[in-house]
């Protein structure tokens, strides 16, 4: 029995940055033609992809592109409209749905879609109008304001110690629909990804341990050092449970809190790769990528073996603002050192170009090896 998109099909992405990019090479691999939408001449994952559709990801004629140069599309980023992907999924396989996506792009949506998993989330109030101001539980503060749409990287968040401080940030947030919620004391963060078929089968990677600096990934884990099996257990499930119910096809990405007390609390979710998934193309035997390209296709799937430990550095643009290339001799020479970089031509603080993937037989070792990197890069030590 053949594939229900066979290799010598095209894939289609929508969006060209970085998540594109390693689709792209992962569907290449398998022998798929690629085609990426994404208005940027220079987009990661554009200039590598056999077609590049250069318009804007609403532009009639572009959907009307990908349609016709693609047997099976999906995407690399949540804020693609989910009109978008109801129209294309008419005439395509297309993984993720709309209705999916649609969830994952809003945090209230999001946050309601947790408790209907029984996934405790952390306590919040949705805030859509000046009245809602007047009437918050006193207990969400100190805070963190976050708009409802399109916050990534720490952006569009504010934190709030009070009422008042709360109103100046929403006003300057230009009063748009927003999610007040408390901050917790976290012990450490943790994020699962598991990838679910058309036919629900699901498979899982084991979860990652993350730590942000500045509201930005700089470092993932693996194995998550401060995990019991237990608390890995107790994560994978809750993952799997909240993609099931989605009816999510495609791979999915749950962040954690893991509080003081030990407790687990989601944060959010991406129904796609996700960056704290990046060590799995050089550690495990099929990456979050493959796996993306085998839901999308209906391939098996396949519980993916971790054959490595592996500690992840994000290569932000600040490392190139400084006098000249980052010394990637001396990184290189570390045993195990795996870089890739996204083809960014610019950098900028705070974008991301890259990650350095450090892998070896041993934690301890892999550890050990990326505390040289990010010393050698000037990085902070973690
Ligand atoms: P983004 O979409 O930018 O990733 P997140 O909601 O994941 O936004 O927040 C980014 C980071 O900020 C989290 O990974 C965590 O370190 C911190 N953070 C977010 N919400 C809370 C909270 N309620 N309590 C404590 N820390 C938080
Ligand atoms: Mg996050």
């Amino acid at each position: 029995m053949t594939l229900a998109v066979p290799p010598g099909a095209t894939l289609g992405v929508l969006g060209g940055g970085q998540l594109g990019r390693m689709f792209v090479h992962a569907a290449q691999r398998m022998g798929y033609f690629t085609a990426v939408l994404d208005p940027d001449p220079d987009s990661p994952a554009g200039r590598v992809a056999h077609h590049h559709i250069r318009t804007a990801y609403l532009d009639d004629h572009g959907l009307a592109q990908v349609m016709q140069q693609c047997e099976a599309i999906t995407t690399e980023f949540e804020n693609v409209p989910a009109e978008a992907l109801r129209a294309l999924a008419a005439r395509r396989v297309v993984a993720p749905g709309a209705d999916s996506v649609r969830v994952c792009q809003d945090r209230v949506l999001e946050k309601a879609h947790f408790a209907r998993c029984d996934v405790p989330c952390a306590p919040h109030a949705v805030i859509t109008a000046r009245n809602d101001l007047g009437t918050l539980d006193p207990a969400l503060f100190p805070g963190i304001l976050k708009t409802s749409r399109l916050g990534y990287d720490g952006k569009g968040q504010a934190p709030v110690r009070d009422v008042a401080e709360l109103a100046a940030a929403w006003a300057e947030m230009g009063e748009l629909a927003c999610v007040l919620e408390k901050r917790l004391p976290l012990a450490f963060e943790i994020s699962v990804i598991v990838g679910r078929g058309a036919s629900g089968e699901l498979v899982h990677f084991p979860p990652q341990q993350n730590l942000h600096r500045d509201g930005i990934l700089a470092v993932t884990q693996v194995p998550a050092p401060q995990v019991s099996p237990a608390l890995a257990r107790q994560a994978v499930h809750a993952a799997e449970r909240i993609a099931a119910s989605l009816g999510h096809v495609g791979v999915l990405c749950v962040e954690f809190f893991v509080l003081d007390d030990g407790s687990l609390v989601a944060n959010e979710m991406a129904p796609r790769p996700h960056n704290s998934g990046h060590y799995t193309i050089d550690a495990c035997d099929e990456s979050q990528f493959d796996l993306q390209v085998r839901t999308l296709v209906g391939a098996p799937l396949v519980a993916p073996r971790l054959h490595s430990a592996a500690v992840m550095l994000n290569l932000l643009g600040d490392l190139w603002l400084g006098s000249g290339d980052p010394p990637w001799e001396a990184v290189l020479a570390l045993p195990g050192a795996r870089l890739h970089l996204y083809g960014k031509p610019q950098a900028r603080p705070g974008r991301k170009m890259g990650h350095l993937t450090l892998t070896a037989e041993r934690f301890d070792d892999a550890l050990a090896r990326a505390l040289e990197a990010a010393a050698l890069l000037g990085l902070a030590a973690f």
